[in-house]
């Protein structure tokens, strides 16, 4: 190594640049500093703030495995409360000091002699790492949907990912554009404070049903005294059967397990929808779990509230007043949110990243972004992703993925440390066995199973982790060294 002190520079500071930052400090590594754009910590729970946002984990599982949290209200947790969750965090953690805020990335350039890493923030400030994490979140650049007449609207429209909470709701007429976990959680939200709403959906979606409750003052109290009590919810041996089937069923999609998931939803939507036309108007014609699957305890209930009209036609145009649907209907609106999710491709990027030899970020990722098990890329040494472009994804924690996705990532490192080594990479030729496999087999997952969602990369093949978790965490537990390159 060139420095007596290893060096590390997380990009980002969410949930995966905050783990990485304590982990690093935790294994006695003093020099670690986090870039972040924004002026606060949090990322996804910083940015989105819209009514409704839940998790939709349980918040015992979104947690991390050290620093359990008594304190979640319920079994689901509010978006506002998982943020702040994580702000207690780095309170508790003492990681304020070492993030730069208001400081984003631009350019990482890697250089050969004396071997690390410089990176360059937009206001021109520059520094050296030996290691790199980027942390930089796949659901970070919003997306805003091309429909003629949007930039004609009179009212107020703006991103769910940038709720304008200056502007008063009730007594609104609310155009909701969207329909996947967001704007489900919205539309939902609205109609039970009696708003009334118009939801645009392109498509409708599968529910899985679920059970929403608060926790009381005395099991908080026993959470506070018991970290067995925490981790019987955590580690539910039902919550995680689910997940273990839930994964199984994805990669097998006749399996018992899907047609369980498939089974549950259908009986969702044929007993809890009970006008028939509304109930065809959501049925939809994929398979369930082909988009990310959406959990709610409430969706359908509001969906049959009168103030909740649901278009399913398609939107034909945005006009000054409002929107006209494809069947010729105009309806009058105040405010339009646009539910329409974020650019799933751009993870790392606008950042300009220059490897080994020549290689550019760019070039790397122009036909697919990956790495070699989501974490490495051939001649980027010493940078590794965390929930970057094909990791899991899925309805679990991903905190868990990025703890199970760290503890690989700490073996790279220490390989490095340890071997007095200037870098390591995983091999051009591991990439392209590990991507031939992994793109078989994403093909034949439920997620490519014929529906659009952003699961799907430009040459429609999921951009996800394709086998189950058992399969991932084994694949997480120990790097294969012999995919890798050490220089
Ligand atoms: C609306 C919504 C709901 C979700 N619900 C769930 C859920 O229920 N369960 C679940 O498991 N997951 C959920 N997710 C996924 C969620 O994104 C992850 O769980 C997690 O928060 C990702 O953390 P991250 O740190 O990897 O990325 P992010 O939270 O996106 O954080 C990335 C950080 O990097 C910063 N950054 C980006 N580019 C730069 C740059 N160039 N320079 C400096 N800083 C930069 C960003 O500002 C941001 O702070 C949801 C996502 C969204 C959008």
């Amino acid at each position: 190594m060139s420095q007596p002190q290893p060096r590390f520079i997380i990009l980002g500071a969410g949930m995966s640049g905050i783990l990485a930052a304590i982990k690093l400090r935790t294994a006695g590594h003093t020099a670690v500093s986090v870039y972040e754009k924004a002026d606060r910590i949090g990322g996804t729970w910083r940015d989105n703030s819209y009514p409704g946002l839940s998790c939709d984990v349980p918040a015992h599982a979104y947690t991390y495995e050290f620093a359990p949290n008594p304190e979640w209200s319920g079994y689901y947790a509010p978006g506002p409360e998982v943020q702040a969750y994580f702000e207690k965090v780095v309170a508790d953690h003492d990681l304020m000091p070492i993030i730069n805020f208001n400081a984003e990335i631009i350019r990482c350039t890697w250089r050969d002699t004396p071997g690390n890493w410089q990176i360059e923030t937009r206001d021109g400030r520059i520094a050296e790492a030996e290691f790199i994490i980027a942390a930089t979140g796949v659901l970070h650049h919003p997306k805003t949907p091309d429909i003629a007449g949007l930039d004609d609207f009179a009212g107020v429209k703006f991103h769910s990912a940038r709720w304008d909470h200056s502007v008063p709701l009730e007594g609104k007429k609310i155009g909701v554009i969207g329909n996947g976990s967001t704007g489900v959680q919205l539309v939902t939200a609205l109609a039970k404070r009696g708003i009334e709403v118009v939801h645009f959906q392109r498509s409708p979606q599968w529910i899985m049903p679920v059970v929403q409750f608060a926790y009381t003052e005395a099991e908080k109290a026993v959470f506070r005294q018991s970290r067995e009590a925490i981790d019987a919810i955590r580690y539910d041996p039902v919550y995680f059967g689910n997940i273990q089937r839930f994964t199984k069923g994805v990669v097998d999609t006749e399996s018992p397990m899907m047609k369980e998931i498939e089974g549950y939803c259908l009986m969702n939507l044929e007993q809890n929808v009970r006008d028939p036309v509304l109930r065809e108007k959501l049925r939809p014609t994929y398979r369930a779990a082909c988009k990310r699957l959406i959990y709610s305890p409430d969706y359908y209930e509001a969906a049959q509230r009168p103030n909740l009209l649901t278009i399913t036609c398609g939107i034909d145009t945005v006009l000054p007043g409002g929107i006209r649907d494809k069947d010729g209907g105009v309806h009058d609106l105040d405010l339009i949110a646009l539910c329409t999710g974020f650019h799933s491709d751009r993870f790392v990027r606008p950042i300009s990243v220059e490897g080994r030899r020549g290689a550019t970020l760019e070039a790397a990722w122009k036909e697919r972004c990956n790495g070699y098990y989501a974490i490495s890329i051939p001649d980027f040494p010493n940078f590794f992703m965390l929930n970057g472009p094909t990791s899991p994804v899925g309805n679990f924690s991903l905190i868990d993925i990025a703890e199970r996705q760290w503890s690989y990532i700490e073996q790279l490192v220490a390989r490095v440390i340890d071997g007095n080594a200037r870098g390591i990479a995983a091999t051009t030729a591991a990439l392209a066995d590990y991507e031939s496999r992994r793109i078989t087999a994403a093909k034949a997952t439920i997620f490519g199973s014929g529906c659009t969602s952003w699961y799907l990369d430009a040459h429609g093949v999921p951009i996800t982790w394709p086998w189950d978790y058992d399969t991932f965490a084994e694949a997480m537990a120990t790097p294969e060294f012999e995919a890798f390159e050490v220089i």
